[in-house]
């Protein structure tokens, strides 16, 4: 076994082996030559949009370039996708260890080394053909509509599928024409199998005569492989990488500030130009795999918007592949304005591509060129004029806290926390029971509070969003002058966005807070016994998780910790839960946007809910309060349904425990 090993060239001639190193350097400077074109293209955009921070870069790489973090789930696709990707690295990294040991100053391609080897390569090789298969039945059976199918991909997965088949025939016939003897032949297994029952009787010139010719088509496809590989979605697996290693490091939860100096410079507020992208940005759309995750996911997509955010990117891609252009003749107004900025897309990208920058960039331009229209740019007015979108004064502010003892700033100038009530709980007469709720127990616990009253204005979250981007900046420059001047270093919240405004923008800006939603201070007050949450109903329940507190926050504990969801026999949850959750439709400032009934992404939401048999749906934001109440009143079965806040559905709790 120590002397166990095989010949690399043994059957090439050296003229030959001289045409196959020609035909690789080819392809491989044609592939050099056309990402170098693309590299320009990046590289038309003034600003890079990322910093170079090679710790970073590497973690970024080994989560999930390496460890494929965003590709495990429970699917054929990812299934597909881990069995291709790991044949395909294993078997590039095992053909270079080769050419290392046969052309470098060691050869060390023997022994148990090269057993082991060759056992790696062709379990690794049988997981290749295995993806490549299961690729091909998925497209040509399962067909999901948001793969895409084009002809490249037939092409590409032909490829794939005859390097990994000529790969094992190369070894096959070479193990029959040299003579193998077990037990090395073993660890060569596919080969000696193949070898064993199809190879048998066959002579060896003939043998030797076949194992050249099918050398050469697999030397052949892999120099088209290579040469093909950035006009069609393979590119990836160069592109992605790189996507993932330089994206910008921000929060999910926080957009890009643009500055006076990036206006000056274009002339414009936002993205009209593809050149106007960031080239971290421009990058990104190179990176994209057409995996279709992210359509599959998009809260618009799914309501028969007409936003698909894999078409956004693709849609850039073919607008950068001829040279840049104007964006808006690519993409549609109403496409742009249909995003509820809710993330799913985001979350889901195994190649980290940020749509929701994209998109809040080219709305930005479409509000600076005056685009926006209706309801929404009415309420952009209103935050300007009233500081709120809802149009109202702002010395109704505390118009809500009628009939309670609610503690203000001047009544109570030594609080612990400042209970941020936020423009919803404060103007919409359904969201106002959720600030009185929350008073209501955060009293009875003896927590240290505030409320700003009229000094409290819009954090700009609904500005920013919709894309007046130096609105959401005067807000939060004139919040935070208003934070500093009473001294607030804690925030309590019911709202999710004014939670992550707070939490990752006004950072930004110069404003830290130690900020908590609602649901978490709560959650300590029940966990501490100054507050009790024991359910006494057996009416089924299941819960609502808001996107910007689950999925961009990370926070789902607490809501459920909040209504006893895992003490509750009664409680049920939704398939879409957690950082999986489902839009309400309100994000993006979509909540004033008009739309139709039909085209609501609550109703979508609201029928899960009714699907899992709860009588209560709760929720934790009060725009997901408002908009679930809309959807459940246009579902079947929506009717019987109550929506309430985790605070209103505490306080209950609270009644029932003082009664008893
Ligand atoms: S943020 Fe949400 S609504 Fe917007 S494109 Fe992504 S998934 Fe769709
Ligand atoms: S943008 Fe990301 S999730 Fe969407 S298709 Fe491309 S790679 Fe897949």
């Amino acid at each position: 076994m120590d002397n166990a090993t095989r010949e690399v060239f043994g059957n090439i001639a050296p003229s030959m082996q001289l045409v196959f190193f020609a035909m690789i350097l080819a392809s491989f400077a044609w592939l050099a030559w056309q990402l170098e074109q693309h590299r320009r293209q990046w590289r038309k955009a003034r600003r890079p949009g990322f910093t170079r921070d090679w710790r970073v870069w590497l973690e970024r790489l080994a989560i999930y370039a390496a460890a494929q973090k965003r590709v495990h789930k429970k699917s054929l696709g990812a299934l597909l996708h881990l069995l291709l990707f790991s044949g395909f690295v294993v078997l590039t990294i095992g053909t270079t260890l080769l050419a290392i040991a046969h052309d470098g100053p060691y050869d060390f391609h023997h022994g148990w080394y090269y057993l082991i080897y060759e056992l790696t390569m062709d379990v690794f090789g049988v997981a290749f053909i295995l993806g490549c298969l299961l690729a091909i039945y998925r497209r040509a059976f399962r067909k999901p509509r948001s793969l895409g199918h084009n002809w490249s991909d037939w092409w590409l997965l032909s490829v794939l599928l005859s390097l990994g088949v000529t790969g094992f025939a190369v070894e096959a016939f070479r193990m029959h024409y040299t003579q193998v003897p077990p037990p090395v032949a073993h660890w060569s297994i596919v080969g000696w199998l193949l070898d064993r029952t199809l190879l048998q009787g066959l002579d060896v010139p003939t043998a030797q005569s076949i194992h050249l010719a099918v050398w050469w088509v697999h030397a052949i496809l892999v120099g088209l492989l290579f040469a093909t590989l950035p006009v069609n979605r393979f590119l990836h697996i160069i592109t992605g990488p790189l996507n993932i290693a330089t994206r910008p490091d921000r929060a999910m939860g926080a957009l890009a500030p643009l500055t006076i100096e990036e206006v000056e410079e274009t002339g414009r507020t936002g993205v009209a130009e593809l050149h106007d992208f960031t080239q971290s940005q421009l990058l990104s759309l190179d990176a994209c795999m057409e995996c279709g995750r992210c359509e599959d996911a998009c809260p618009a997509t799914a309501s028969g918007k007409p936003l698909s955010p894999k078409a956004v990117v693709i849609d850039l891609q073919r607008l950068m592949s001829l040279g840049g252009g104007n964006v808006h003749q690519t993409i549609q107004d109403e496409t742009l304005w249909a995003c509820t900025m809710c993330q799913a897309c985001v979350q889901e990208c195994p190649v980290l591509i940020g749509h929701v920058d994209l998109i809040d960039d080219m709305r930005r331009d479409l509000v600076g060129e005056g685009r926006l229209a209706g309801p929404p740019a009415r309420a952009l007015q209103q935050i300007g004029n009233q500081s709120n979108p809802y149009g109202r004064p702002n010395a109704e502010r505390l118009a809500w806290a009628e009939g309670l003892d609610v503690p203000t700033v001047d009544s109570n100038p030594e609080f612990e926390y400042l209970f941020w009530v936020g423009c919803a709980a404060s103007f919409d007469p359904r969201a106002q029971k959720i600030a009185r709720s929350t008073v209501e127990l955060l009293t009875k616990a003896g927590v240290s509070f505030a409320v700003l009253g009229r000094e409290e204005t819009c954090t700009g979250d609904p500005a920013r969003r919709i894309g007046d981007e130096f609105l959401f900046q005067e807000r939060a420059q004139a919040n935070i002058e208003t934070l500093k001047r009473r001294k607030v270093s804690k925030i309590v919240t019911p709202c999710p966005h004014c939670y992550n405004t707070f939490r990752n923008e006004y950072p930004q800006f110069g404003g830290h807070y130690e900020v908590r939603h609602h649901s978490t201070l709560l959650a300590e007050l029940i966990a501490q016994k100054r507050l009790t949450n024991q359910h006494k109903s057996d009416d089924p329940i299941t819960l609502h998780d808001p996107c910007y507190l689950a999925r961009v926050n990370g926070e789902s504990a607490a809501p459920r910790e909040v209504i006893g969801a895992t003490r509750d026999k009664h409680y049920r949850e939704m398939p879409r839960c957690g950082k999986k959750t489902f839009c309400c439709g309100a994000g993006g400032g979509r909540m004033w946007f008009e739309e139709a009934p039909e085209e609501r992404v609550s109703r979508l939401r609201a029928a899960e809910a009714v699907a899992t048999g709860a009588k209560t749906l709760a929720t934790a934001c009060p725009f997901c309060l408002n908009m679930m109440s809309d959807g459940m009143a246009g579902t079947p079965g929506g009717e019987q349904t109550r929506v309430l806040d985790i605070a209103e559905l505490l306080l209950e709790r609270q009644s029932r425990e003082l009664e008893r």
